[in-house]
């Protein structure tokens, strides 16, 4: 494991390329520095590097989470069977407020084992509102490309007094952090803005945030329309629909990702169209806690940018790509029939679609000569994933487990099955500890 850093063949898997042609062809991959030098036939002597033996595997695109909630990983199991607001007022809120900077750790990397052993290169976070520093670090150790920023949250209802923040105090903190890590570990590492949902969110700082975002290039990444009654309160204050409201602050545009958009008019989806807005769809998180079927197809048929997340822990409760692939499938099947969204569609929004809605699809979300090697490799070959069908084998047959590798930028974060650049056994370990300390905490 100690050849030259981001240097490796991957020898005779079927390549599922996820390119404009989806191409999916039997060879080997070339990686030099980093990226994706050749696809095809390569000699293994071109090597001299590390080798990868996919025969009988398939290799893929890493997948891309543009949606989760990493600091809410010690939560998960804590806030079952609740709607929304209540599960936000009653227990992730209490929970985010009592976190420190040794929970917050254990919270962060107990969820980046899971995005990486399920074979995800690419996530989007919204971090929590204190100790973002925290998760950035975390984020580097681990080698993961990755989109985070702090929450943000200057008023609304039922907010502990640890998460609320002054407007000012939220702007420049959040601007400090972006200074500090956008561009972090070789470009791996940016900044998204987060502003956690309209209704925490003062109009002063919905209004700051567009122009500080993009002076200092980055994204901006929040909540929109996930659940009737959030919808409603949205309107009662501000007399419109969510997302003309954020287009009133200037918060749609290529630039931005909106989790969710469960509850939108035909009038709002022509808004995130035109203006190239990210839907952030979560497919699990929106079944688990009610909240209603996105209308994706209807969305993409409008030309709406869309992509898959798992959103956090206690909502879901896993942080695994596959899921979310299979049942953004099958849940609008059940609405629209069974030509609806086939499994290429869902594959295509776990990798590059992501990449596209992130403004990343030069860099990865394919398996194409020049993009970095994001790369995942998935055992085929299982009793439960045989099948006639690749695409169908991925998306509907497929598991974590069935991940055997998964490489960001030419470097192994998963090799054989372990974790190389997390302890995985030392971090459950503490988040054991850290599990019970939180609970004692909340509950005092
Ligand atoms: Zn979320």
């Amino acid at each position: 494991m100690s050849k030259s850093p981001g240097n490796m063949l991957i020898k005779g898997g079927t390549l599922i390329t996820m390119d404009k042609a989806r191409k999916v062809l039997k060879g080997d991959i070339l990686v030099e520095d980093g990226r994706i030098s050749k696809i095809g036939k390569v000699s293994a002597s071109a090597g001299g590097k590390l080798i990868l033996d996919a025969e009988g595997k398939a290799v893929l695109p890493g997948f891309i989470q543009t949606h989760v909630h990493l600091c809410q990983t010690l939560l998960r199991g804590m806030a079952e069977d609740m709607p929304l607001l209540e599960w936000l007022k009653k227990v992730i809120w209490p929970g985010e407020a009592a976190m420190d900077d040794r929970s917050l750790e254990a919270s962060v990397e107990l969820g980046l084992c899971e995005v990486i052993r399920s074979g995800t290169t690419t996530i989007q976070d919204m971090g929590t509102v204190n100790g973002q520093d925290v998760v950035f670090e975390s984020l580097k150790r681990s080698n993961i490309r990755a989109f985070a920023g702090k929450a943000m949250m200057d008023m609304g209802r039922g907010v502990p007094r640890k998460l609320k923040e002054t407007t000012r105090n939220s702007l420049q903190t959040s601007e400090a952090l972006c200074k500090r890590w956008n561009g972090a570990n070789n470009g791996l590492v940016r900044y998204a803005f987060a502003p956690r949902f309209v209704l925490s969110c003062s109009s002063r700082l919905l209004s700051e945030i567009g122009p500080i975002a993009r002076e200092n290039k980055a994204r901006i990444h929040t909540h929109c329309s996930e659940q009737a009654p959030e919808v409603a309160a949205v309107k009662r204050n501000y007399g419109k629909d969510n997302v003309e409201v954020l287009a009133e602050f200037g918060l749609l545009g290529e630039d931005v990702g909106l989790a969710h958009c469960v509850h939108v008019s035909r009038k709002e989806i022509r808004l995130l169209a035109q203006t190239g807005t990210g839907v952030l769809h979560c497919p699990s998180a929106n079944l688990k806690l009610g909240s209603g079927i996105a209308p994706v197809p209807e969305m993409d048929e409008s030309g709406v940018r869309l992509s898959l997340g798992a959103d956090g822990a206690p909502c879901n409760n896993n942080l695994n790509p596959f899921n979310e692939m299979r049942l953004a499938s099958l849940i609008q099947k059940a609405r629209l029939g069974p030509g609806a969204m086939p499994a290429v569609n869902a594959l295509a929004l776990a990798t590059i679609r992501g990449a596209e809605v992130l403004g990343l699809e030069h860099e990865t979300g394919s398996i194409e000569e020049g993009k970095s090697a994001d790369l995942v490799v998935v055992d085929l070959g299982k009793a439960h994933n045989t099948g006639h069908d690749l695409y169908s084998s991925l998306v509907f047959a497929s598991n974590r487990d069935d991940v055997t590798h998964v490489i960001v930028a030419g470097k192994p974060l998963l090799w054989q099955g372990e974790l190389m650049t997390l302890d995985e056994d030392a971090i459950v370990k503490k988040a054991e500890q850290e599990k019970k300390r939180l609970t004692a905490e909340i509950d005092n």
